[in-house]
This record gives structure tokens, C-alpha cells and sequence, in this order.
């Protein structure tokens, strides 16, 4: 991989600054062009930043199994990679862009949405740019390092007239879908407990992952995000509170800069409480909920592909039996939406103000750890 242009702080900090300013204005000058509307039966075109392992190997393959969504450009700092790229999918002259000539994406009318698949302290800067430039966006998770961005990137999408959407694959996952509706049907009673674990070892001391200034935090901000995603959508609620325990060998090299293991609980209105835990240093899936009258698994919970899902009641256990046919490709099913969201102007189901709830919720589960308190949550 070869690491393109790094942060500029600097000028990140004024682009949030202007885009909170923008907060209540009118529709914006830079919304000449309209890709959003009437899309004639078309499918819309995506640009997406950030060739790495995410972009590359994982949603754009996925482009295949789409109805409405088609890639029509990329943006890298890699030109050579990203020509290989553009000539492997045989996208048009005008589409490869570098991260310094980014804004030109306005000037291509082939460009509907921008899906941002940068380092997570780049989320706010790229999304706020594509704004800017007339496009709407899907933004990777976490939607940015902190609620301060998040809210600036609500505010730019609103000012542009677009849609802001997070990179929540699970809501488009087949299992995950088919353990909220158990849940919602009243299947396992009353919910009662959700207990959500997640991790992978962290090998390459060297990745952007560790470094603070382009995660915003540690195994929480990356993949602990999907535990604390899985305990809202399964009970359908939000916290009320939190509390955190943070547990990393700092002596670790991998360590110095984020967080290894963090546990937290939350309390819910209905009396329901969640167990989650994240980690790097070992490989953990799982989301288990217990309700009065039976119970949901699933193991592993969020992967790409081969999740497992059982249903239990009385002391027994069923296999939830693996979805087949159109709709099993979470990534097709997020792109699509996203395509259909940008033509009918509606909200996606995991909304940037879906991203800034969570961030919310990550600085309460930071602050609780820090401070060895229970936080409560507005
Ligand atoms: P990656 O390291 O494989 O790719 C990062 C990309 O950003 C590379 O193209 C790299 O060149 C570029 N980049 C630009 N400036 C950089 C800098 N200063 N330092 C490092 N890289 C820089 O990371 P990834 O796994 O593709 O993750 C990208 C985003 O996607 C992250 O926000 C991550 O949380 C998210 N992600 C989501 C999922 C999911 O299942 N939804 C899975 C993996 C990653």
C-alpha cells in the first residue's frame, strides 16, 4: 500500500468550522448541479476515495451484484495503482482523480455519490469536499473521530442539499435483519440482554489503526463500533447510560497511541442491558441477545460472509438456515440504497445523524473509562 497524502489538519479544522457555520442557510450555491434527481432508470455513478484494502478489494467487486449503482471513478494517491484500476473496469477518461485535484469531481456529472474509504480522521474533510462539490455521500464507519466532525458533516450535507449516509453494512446483512425482526415480532419475550463481542488481532505494529491521529482511538472507533451498533439495532433503543472499563498493556509497541481491550455496559429505557466488549488482540463475533421467552445468537455476527445465526427456546437450539437469492450481498444492498436514496431524495435507514448517535455514544464510553464513572447520556 502506498500511503497517500496524509491529514492536513490545518485545513480540516477550517473546513468543519465553515461547514457548522452553514448550519440553517439557505441551499447552497454550490448545489448548481442536480445528479440527485430523476435518475430515468439509470444507474448512478460512484467515485470511490481510497484504494486500499476496503475500497479495493471489497465494495468495488461488489459493484457486479448491483442494480442501481455502477463505479465510474477513483481517487487515490497512487496513480499508478488507481490506472490499473480505472483500466481493469474500464471506467471513462475522466476518471481518475489524486487527492490535490479532488474538488475537480464537481466537473463530472457522471459522479452521483462519493463513497469515502480514507483513514478515519480523513472522513470529515473528504465528505464536506464532495459536498461541496454538488455530490452526495457514503461514508465509511466510524463516520468521523469525533461528534464535533460528525456534526459539521450533517451540517455540509444539509447546506448541499444531499444525502449522508455511514458505511453500517449490517443493516443490509440477512442474519442480522432476520434476529431484529424475531426481536421486533415479539419472538423471544421482552428483551432483557444483549451481550456483543468483537475483535481481531492487530499483527503490523505500523498501521494508520494504532496511530491517534488518523483513528480517533483504538479496537472501540474500528471494529468495537460493530458491538455497540448490534446492541442499539437488536433492542431498538438508545442508552441512557454507560460504563467503561478499559484494559491495555501500554508496554505493548502496538499500544502506545489506542486502546487494546475497552468493556462497557449500557442500561436501556425498557430495563434491557447490554454487555459489549471490543478488542485487538484476539478474534471474538459475536451477538447474543436474551429476551423472557427465548433467545437470538449469532456467531460469527457481522463477517463479510459466513455468519451463523441460532434461534433458542426452551432449552433448545434451531439453525437459522442460510439466505440465498438477491438480497444476501450486504454491500450490493447498501450501495443500492444509498443510489436509491440520492434519486428519491429520502433519508437513509443509517443516516449521518445514525453516525453521530454512535459517536455520541463512543466519547460517553471514552469519558467513563477515563474518569471510572458511569455517564449518562442525554
Ligand atoms: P486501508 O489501510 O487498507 O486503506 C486506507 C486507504 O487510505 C489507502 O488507499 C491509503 O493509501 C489511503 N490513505 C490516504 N491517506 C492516508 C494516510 N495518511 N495514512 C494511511 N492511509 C492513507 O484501510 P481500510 O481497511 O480500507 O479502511 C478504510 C476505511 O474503511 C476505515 O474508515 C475503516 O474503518 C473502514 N472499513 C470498514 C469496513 C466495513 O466492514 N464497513 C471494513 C474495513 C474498513
Amino acid at each position: 500500500m502506498t500511503p497517500d497524502l496524509g491529514p492536513d489538519l490545518g485545513r480540516r479544522d477550517l473546513l468543519l468550522a465553515a461547514a457548522a457555520a452553514t448550519v440553517g442557510a439557505p441551499l447552497a450555491a454550490q448545489t448548481r448541479r442536480a445528479p440527485a434527481g430523476g435518475g430515468g432508470g439509470r444507474k448512478l455513478g460512484y467515485a470511490i476515495v481510497g484504494l486500499g484494502n476496503y475500497g479495493l478489494n471489497v465494495i468495488i467487486p461488489c459493484f457486479a451484484d448491483c442494480e442501481h449503482s455502477r463505479l465510474v471513478a477513483v481517487v487515490s494517491g497512487d496513480p499508478a495503482k488507481a490506472a490499473r484500476v480505472a483500466a481493469e473496469h474500464k471506467l471513462g477518461p475522466n476518471a481518475v482523480y489524486s487527492y490535490a485535484d479532488y474538488d475537480r469531481i464537481r466537473d463530472n456529472p457522471d459522479i452521483d455519490i462519493v463513497y469515502v474509504c480514507l483513514p478515519n480522521s480523513m472522513h470529515a474533510e473528504y465528505t464536506i469536499r464532495a459536498f461541496r462539490a454538488g455530490k452526495h455521500v457514503l461514508c465509511e464507519k466510524p463516520m468521523a473521530v469525533s461528534v464535533r466532525e460528525c456534526e459539521a458533516m450533517i451540517a455540509a450535507g444539509r447546506a448541499a442539499n444531499r444525502r449522508l449516509m455511514i458505511g453500517y453494512r449490517c443493516h443490509f446483512e440477512p442474519f442480522n435483519l432476520e434476529a431484529r425482526r424475531i426481536v421486533r415480532a415479539g419472538e423471544v419475550g421482552r428483551v432483557r440482554y444483549v451481550r456483543s463481542e468483537h475483535g481481531f488481532v492487530m499483527r503490523d505494529p505500523s498501521v494508520w489503526r494504532l496511530k491517534r491521529a488518523l483513528s480517533g482511538g483504538g479496537s472501540l472507533m474500528d471494529i468495537g463500533i460493530y458491538a455497540l451498533q448490534a446492541a442499539r439495532y437488536m433492542t431498538g433503543e438508545e442508552p441512557v447510560s454507560v460504563s467503561a472499563v478499559e484494559r491495555t498493556d501500554r508496554s505493548d509497541p502496538r499500544f502506545r497511541e489506542v486502546e487494546d481491550q475497552i468493556a462497557w455496559d449500557m442500561a436501556f429505557p425498557s430495563g434491557a442491558i447490554a454487555g459489549c466488549h471490543s478488542m485487538y488482540s484476539a478474534n471474538q463475533n459475536r451477538v447474543f441477545l436474551a429476551g423472557s421467552e427465548g433467545r437470538v445468537e449469532l456467531e460469527p455476527a457481522t463477517r463479510y460472509d459466513g455468519n451463523r445465526m441460532w434461534t433458542g427456546k426452551d432449552g433448545r437450539e434451531k439453525p437459522v438456515a442460510p439466505p440465498s437469492g438477491p438480497g444476501r450481498n450486504q454491500f450490493a444492498g447498501q450501495l443500492d440504497h444509498m443510489a436509491r436514496c440520492a434519486l428519491s431524495g429520502a433519508e437513509p435507514i443509517v443516516s449521518g445523524e445514525e453516525g453521530l448517535r454512535d459517536m455520541r455514544i463512543i466519547e460517553a464510553i471514552y469519558r467513563s473509562a477515563r474518569e471510572g464513572r458511569t455517564v449518562k447520556l442525554a
